[in-house]
């Protein structure tokens, strides 16, 4: 594995205790095989019936490079020599990966073949134990980078700081034979704003079921997406303004979208808030409903779950109190 940092920075993450552990839990049976997709190039499909909530896949990522790189002139990022040097140490198998995956920036974009892989492929990592917007990574891997998108994805990649490595779980039921989907994009967001992004970023035309719906079913669609949006900026931050029926309508929308993983985050920040409104039974309610939704998508690794657990030891009175206080519970 590569990492791509400053040197401070290098040294502490190379003695971490994590890179003596195995990357656990790895299914025994695989459930997919990676082929060519109609349209779509490679990509994941079933080998049999997925449950939703099962681990599909685990694996550590071959590159890892903060976004906040700072590259001796843009000159040697644009013409790959940066890239070509920071991979010269990977093992050869790791550099047939890295040099299998599809580049999807087109040859106007002036970018080499290397970092157009690279950037095409690339999926957030954490180098913190909790996700830190301030210092964001991101990490190529040789089997989920190969997953294509879906705006009402099938799985939910997510990243486990503790064994480090990404891991695929399966957002609903996947048939054998049916497409393991991800997110590329934000997707509580109308269809043109999702369709701008990925042609913008990964320059395809997003042609899923979601995007390709009559005017007015999109027109429903783009509604959810947006109330959906608004309702997870105001809970998110923790303002006491959520009702228990507006979070209930917003986890709706989420589900009539089949979005999993962000009607597991709705359920996370509401707890939250209700918590802060001082409505003890309630927010230990939603909270129970936020650690089970966000186990099934993220697994036990999960900073969601761990938080929420913490909330689920404290009683409501105990949460009345803290509300009252004017105290994050
Ligand atoms: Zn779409």
């Amino acid at each position: 594995m590569v990492v791509i940092d400053r040197l401070d920075n290098l040294q502490d993450i190379a003695g971490w205790s994590v890179w003596k552990k195995p990357v656990a839990p790895v299914p025994i049976d695989s459930c997919f095989k990676l082929e060519d997709i109609p349209g779509k190039g490679m990509g994941m499909v079933a080998t049999r019936l997925i449950h939703a909530g099962e681990l599909i896949c685990a694996e550590r990522p071959i590159v890892v490079t903060t976004r906040n790189v700072a590259v001796n002139g843009e000159e040697t990022y644009n013409d790959g020599t940066f890239h070509r040097n920071c991979i010269t140490g990977l093992s050869e198998k790791a550099r047939a990966a890295i040099l299998s995956l599809k580049n999807s920036f087109p040859p106007s974009s002036g970018l080499d073949m290397l970092p157009g892989m690279l950037k095409s492929n690339y999926l957030e990592v954490d180098m913190t134990e909790r996700p830190d917007p301030e210092r964001p990574y991101s990490g190529c891997f040789p089997i989920l980078s190969r997953i294509n998108h879906d705006c009402s994805p099938s799985a939910n990649y997510f990243f486990a700081f503790e064994p480090y490595c990404g891991q695929l779980w399966a957002a609903r039921d996947i048939p054998d034979g049916g497409e393991i989907t991800i997110a590329y994009t934000t997707l509580p967001a109308p269809r043109v704003d999702r369709q701008a992004h990925l042609s913008e970023r990964y320059f395809f035309t997003c042609t899923c079921v979601a995007c390709s719906l009559p005017p007015i079913e999109a027109a429903r669609s783009d509604t959810r997406r947006i109330g959906l949006s608004k309702l997870l900026a105001r809970s998110s931050t923790r303002s006491g303004l959520i009702s228990a029926a507006e979070l209930q309508q917003g986890v709706k929308w989420a589900e009539d979208e089949g979005l999993a993983a962000i009607a597991a985050h709705a359920a996370y920040y509401g707890a939250g808030n209700l918590a802060m409104c001082g409505d003890g039974e309630l927010a230990l309610e939603w909270a129970r409903r936020g650690r089970d939704a966000c186990r099934m998508v993220e697994g036990e690794g999960s900073y969601n779950v761990r938080e929420l657990e913490q909330l689920l030891a404290l009683s409501p009175q105990d949460l009345r109190l803290l509300a009252r206080l004017g105290r994050r519970p």
